[in-house]
């Protein structure tokens, strides 16, 4: 049979109690989906207008389930009463892993790690859901590193089966065990990563991302890309999940992809995003991007 690798012999105890930090898009999703699956969780936000919109999130995907006659009433009702709103640290030193889905900003991101962990136990896991930040430089902010890895979900959380879990170079073999423990308890795949720019799927989707903005330098047509791709059998064609992802978020991304490795990328060529991004299309979010949402 398969061999087990050195960190897989490592599984230590099972997640009974999560907690994830922000209650934004992505926090908001990481709560859903552990509740749902059976782990109660704690969402912790410093606004509670994050904490409404986390809640608000949960509760569309949940009564969906319900009209659809997947879910009974009940069982939502005890979904929802085992996701834990809070804006405080009470009860954090109960949690066998806090994951940490603030806003991607590096020195907001170092302050709070640094501030929930005195609050929770030595043997607590906390793992951070950056897209782009080195988790050995976050890992800089710990006292106790070796506790700490990337958790990287992917948008929407409930419906992408993939979890990136990334190995800084002080994490132990028993973080990255318990912390992908807990991604299949969540009903996911995780996959175990070393710590680079883009971690793996960037490393793939960026570069995607670059030949579809040299093709329409070469005069394509974006909607005619994505219908290629589409019919290809992808779900969606590169214009269309650039604005799925975010306009801003996929150019921030680029950035650090091309500071990361800058033989990969095109010198001195301003691409159709960039020009989108400085014209705030967006994306979905903002209701313009390659296409309109009205
Ligand atoms: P978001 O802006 O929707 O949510 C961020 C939340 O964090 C907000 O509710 C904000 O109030 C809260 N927050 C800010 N400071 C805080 C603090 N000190 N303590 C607690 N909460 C605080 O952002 P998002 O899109 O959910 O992204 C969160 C993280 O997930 C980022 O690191 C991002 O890179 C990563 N990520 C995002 C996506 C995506 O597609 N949106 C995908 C994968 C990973």
């Amino acid at each position: 049979g398969k061999k087990a690798k050195g960190w897989e012999k490592k599984a230590d105890k099972k997640v009974e109690q999560a907690a994830v930090l922000g209650a934004g898009i992505m926090g908001g999703g990481i709560a859903y989906q552990s509740a749902y699956k059976g782990v109660p969780i704690k969402m912790k936000d410093i606004a509670q207008e994050g904490l409404d919109l986390g809640l608000s999130e949960a509760n569309k995907l949940l009564s969906k389930r319900v009209a659809r006659g997947r879910m009974t009433p009940e069982k939502m009702g005890d979904v929802l009463n085992s996701i834990d709103p809070t804006l405080s640290y009470t009860g954090f030193d109960a949690v066998d892993i806090v994951v940490e889905a603030v806003v991607e900003n590096e020195k907001v991101k170092g302050i709070v790690l640094a501030e929930v962990e005195k609050e929770i136990t030595e043997d607590t896991i906390l793992a951070s859901n950056t897209s782009t930040i080195s988790i050995t430089r976050l890992a800089e902010n710990l006292q106790r590193p070796e506790n700490f890895c990337g958790m990287h979900f992917f948008n929407p959380v409930h419906a992408m089966p993939l979890v990136e879990v990334i190995r800084g170079e002080k994490t132990s073999d028993a973080a990255v065990a318990r912390t992908v423990a807990y991604a299949n308890t969540m009903g996911k795949k995780a996959v175990v990563v070393k710590d680079c720019p883009g971690f793996l799927v960037n490393r793939v989707l960026f570069p995607y991302f670059g030949g579809f903005n040299m093709l329409l330098r070469d005069g394509a047509d974006f909607t005619a890309v994505d219908k290629v791709m589409e019919r290809w059998g992808w779900p969606m064609g590169p214009a269309y999940l650039l604005d799925v992802v975010g306009i801003d978020t996929g150019v921030h991304a680029a950035e650090v992809m091309a500071a990361g490795f800058p033989d990969r990328m095109q010198p001195g060529f301003k691409s159709a995003t960039e020009v989108m991004f400085e014209n705030k299309r967006y994306g979905q979010k903002n209701g313009k991007g390659y296409y309109e949402y009205v």
